[in-house]
Order: structure tokens, then sequence, then C-alpha cells
């Protein structure tokens, strides 16, 4: 019988190759990944203070040595063979497992319109340096999609002095995770900055140099990029017969439906305990799934349970935000004085809190946050409101009570 194999050598896939030896798992452990580099982290790709693409690997080669983890790098797994338990990679080769770990993330949505291959995807970090070689030689670019990445790239490139627009489908941008009240802020800094905006319609043709939109707008671009989203790396799962959705479906335990083989990051979807099915995709959560799920692959139980949390950079500007704010939560607002907090209350309950401020300014009272969502306190709306009183004293309340 093998070792343990992991698909997938992102966040998810390498932060759970070193979490199965902190466990004191002792049997060969292998890293499987596409990409030809080392491991490395995708944040940094789309921050707009680093002024280039920053590779920054997650671990060194000699750390990979240390914990005696074989890398495959540049290898894709091609099919998967769930009653042999085996695995055949592109070239030919194929390995078995005792346990696997599928951390196969996701890949960019594609737009369908004609012209469509004219633009770049932005999810690795080859497809960063492309763009930037190309934007060498240009003073245009068009980003399809007002999303968090389609935004942050539009920071990063205004930075750099490039006419930049940004298309997208809805009536405003950052609809989808960011809190309404700091999409707004955000999106009026982009348009201060010089960003020109394309709301609430689509793309109907990408031409040389232009991209033609459904209202007859002609966009002039030298280069074009879509963020229109990502789809979960599911087809390997698919093909070998777990069970999938909307991502490699996994019980409370991160187990897929082969009792062998776990799933983590952007490409699971959990069962949450009041029944369906959950898939994130951010950082934060695919460190922590998959310390949880090298854990149980090396014999623990333990269920997969976090707030959510999730950071973007735009400018100077740093937000973050902890829980799932929905429209239907009570609102309460402190000011502060590098920026602002907003709390989230569910009948009285605190669930959830975003705040964007200069950098990281907000970072503490954040995390202090997360810490009073998970005591399950209902706050004083007014004591949450009051920048006087410190989070530190409602925690330390909330643990007394
Ligand atoms: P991935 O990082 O996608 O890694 C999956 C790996 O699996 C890939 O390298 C892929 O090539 C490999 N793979 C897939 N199939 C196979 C196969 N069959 N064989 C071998 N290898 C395979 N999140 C935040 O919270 N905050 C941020 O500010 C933020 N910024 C981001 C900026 C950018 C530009 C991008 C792209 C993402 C950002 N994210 C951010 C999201 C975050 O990076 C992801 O949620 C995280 O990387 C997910 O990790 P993962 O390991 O699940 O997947």
């Amino acid at each position: 019988m093998g070792g343990f194999i992991i698909v997938g050598a992102g966040e998810a896939g390498t932060r759970a190759a070193f979490a199965l030896r902190e466990t004191g798992y002792d049997r060969p452990v292998t890293l499987i990944g596409a990409e030809t580099h080392l491991p490395y982290e995708r944040p940094p790709l789309s921050k707009p203070d680093i002024g280039a693409i920053a590779m920054k690997p997650i671990c060194s080669d000699e750390a990979l040595l240390n914990a005696r983890i074989t890398y495959l790098p540049g290898a894709e797994v091609a099919k998967l063979d769930v009653a042999g338990k085996s695995l055949e990679l592109s070239d030919g080769r194929s390995l078995e497992y005792g346990k696997l770990l599928l951390a196969t993330g996701a890949r960019p949505r594609k737009l369908s319109c004609p012209g469509a291959g004219r633009a770049l995807d932005f999810r690795t970090f080859d497809d960063a340096k492309v763009i930037l070689d190309r934007l060498n030689a240009s003073r245009s670019v068009a980003i399809i999609g007002g999303g968090l990445i389609g935004m942050e790239l539009a920071a990063m490139l205004r930075g750099k002095g490039l006419i930049v627009s940004v298309i997208e489908a809805a009536p405003k941008p950052l609809s989808r995770a960011v809190p309404l009240r700091f999409a707004a802020k955000l999106h009026k800094r982009h348009i201060d900055e010089g960003v020109n905006f394309h709301l609430g319609v689509g793309v109907s043709e990408i031409l040389d140099n232009t991209v033609l939109l459904t209202n007859g707008t002609e966009v002039p671009a030298d280069v074009v990029v879509t963020a229109i989203g990502v789809q979960p790396e599911i087809a390997l799962a698919e093909k070998a017969g777990l069970a999938t959705g909307n991502g490699i479906l996994t019980n409370l335990f991160l187990q897929t439906s082969d009792r062998h083989i776990f799933a983590a990051g952007d490409c699971a979807a959990v069962e949450q305990p009041g029944g369906g099915y959950v898939r994130f995709e951010s950082w934060r959560n695919a460190r922590s799934q998959a310390q949880i799920a090298a854990r149980n692959m090396a014999g623990a139980n333990e269920a997969f349970s976090a707030t959510p949390w999730f950071w973007t950079d735009q400018y100077d500007l740093g937000l973050q935000v902890a829980g799932l704010p929905q429209p239907h939560h009570q609102s309460v607002v402190r000011a502060l004085s590098t920026g602002e907090l907003e709390f989230y209350l569910d009948q009285g309950t605190l669930v959830a809190a975003a705040g964007l401020g200069i950098k990281n300014s907000v970072a503490k009272d954040i995390k202090l946050s997360e810490m009073l969502i998970a005591s399950g306190i209902s706050p004083n709306p007014a004591a949450l409101a009051d920048p006087s009183v410190n989070l530190k004293i409602l925690l330390k309340s909330a643990k007394a009570a």
C-alpha cells in the first residue's frame, strides 16, 4: 500500500503536506502539482503595494526535503482509480496511495463571446507574467469582471499609470462578497483614481484593441483580462465517480464519497450541519481546511468549522470580512480614526463583522470581532457603535458570562 498522496500543490495541498508531518505521520507523502514552480501564494499576484508581480513561495526546496515531502512539479494527474487506489499521471506514470487528498483548486471561468480567445486569464503566476509582459508595451487595459480579483488588478494597474476600464454585468462592482457599504466606498475610490466603469452591461465581442459591449459602446483596450470568477476543479473527481456538485462534495470531516479520499480548499464543497454544501474561495479557508483534512487523514475525527474570513487590498485600503454578512442583518457602524467597522447582528446575535481602513489598520479589530462572533454574544448595539468601548472589554465580559 502506498503512503499519502496530495493532488494539487497550491495553498491547501502544500499546507496539508506539512500538516501531515506535524501529526507525526511518518510514511511517504507525495505532493503533485501541475504548475512547474515551487508552491506559491496567489494573493500577492494582485496586491498593488508590491509594484510588480511577486512570487511568494509557500515553502522552499529545503523545507520540502527536510519534511520528506516528495514534490512532483509540472505533473498532472490525469486519472484516478478509486477501486484500485491508484493515480495515473499525464506522462504515463502511475502511483498507489493509502489515502488521497484532492486539493485541485479552481480554474477561471471563460467568456463565450466572439473573440473570447483574445482575453487573458488571471489565476496563476504564469498568467500574471503574461499580463504584465503584454502591458509593458501597452497603454490601456479592459478588465472584464468587477469582483475582488478584477478590482485588485484595476488598482494595481492604475498604480502603473495605465488607462483601466472595468466591465461588469451587475449594476455595481464587488456585489457578490463585499458588504454594500464597503463595496460602494471601494467603487468610489476607483472612480477617484480614474478607473472607467461600464456597469450593467455585457461583452458582445472582443476585437483587436477594442471590447465591444452589448449596449454598442466600444472600450479601447490594448490588453483584455477576464476576471469573471472561477469554477471548482472537479474533473478528476467527477470522472472517478466521486460525488460532486458545486465542488467535490465532502462530509463535515472533509471526507469525500470515498472514505480513503479527502478534499480541501477551493475545490471542496463541505456539508453543513444545517444541510446543504458550502464552498469557499479564500486563502484562509484553504489553509484551515488543509490542517483538518491532514489530521483526519492521519486518523483524527475533527469536524471542519471556521468563521469564513477574507481580505482584499486595493490602493492603500485594506478590507477584511469575517462571517457572512447578509442584507437582512442589523447593521451597526463604528467610526475609526483610519476607517470604519460594520457589525452584523442576526436577531441580536453578532454573526459577522467587516472593516475598511488604511492598509491593515482594521486587522486587530476584525480579529477581536472574530472572537466575539465565536463566543456567540448578543452585544449592546450602542457599545458596538461606540469607538471608546474597547472590543477587548466586550470580549472579556462575553467570556465572563
Ligand atoms: P489553488 O491555489 O488553485 O491550487 C490548486 C493547484 O492544484 C493548482 O496549482 C493547480 O494547478 C493544481 N491542480 C489542479 N488539478 C490538478 C491535477 N489534476 N494534477 C495536478 N495538479 C493539479 N484569497 C483571499 O482570501 N484574499 C486575497 O486577497 C486573495 N487574493 C487572490 C489573488 C489572486 C490573483 C488569486 C488568483 C486568488 C486570490 N485569493 C485570495 C484566493 C486564494 O488564493 C485561493 O482561495 C487559494 O489559493 C485556494 O487554494 P487551493 O490550494 O484550494 O487552490
